[in-house]
């Protein structure tokens, strides 16, 4: 997977996934640009779905098991969704 670095001079071009949020040269003028951090599209899409997907388990737990179980079930929740960004 290769994400995407443009420029300033307005070069567009492909580099690896590794360098996603660092600097790399501009093959055309040389110049050191930042790379996008996020890693794609389908990525984000991934991110925004694990976070709807916790408040809502979240708001379900406060309605079938009151605060606290809402408070434990979802540190629990984000605790599992942090260790597999962390793999990711
Ligand atoms: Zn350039």
């Amino acid at each position: 997977m290769q994400i995407r670095a443009r420029c300033a001079c307005g070069h567009l071009w492909y580099v690896a996934q590794d360098l996603a949020g660092g600097l790399t040269n501009c093959p055309r003028c040389g110049k050191a640009t930042q790379v996008d951090g996020l890693r794609d599209p389908l990525w984000r899409v991934l991110q925004g779905a694990a976070a709807l997907g916790w408040v809502v388990v979240v708001v379900l737990l406060y309605a079938n098991t009151g605060p606290l179980g809402a408070l434990l079930g979802g540190a629990a929740l984000a605790a599992i969704l942090g260790l597999i960004y962390l793999m990711m």
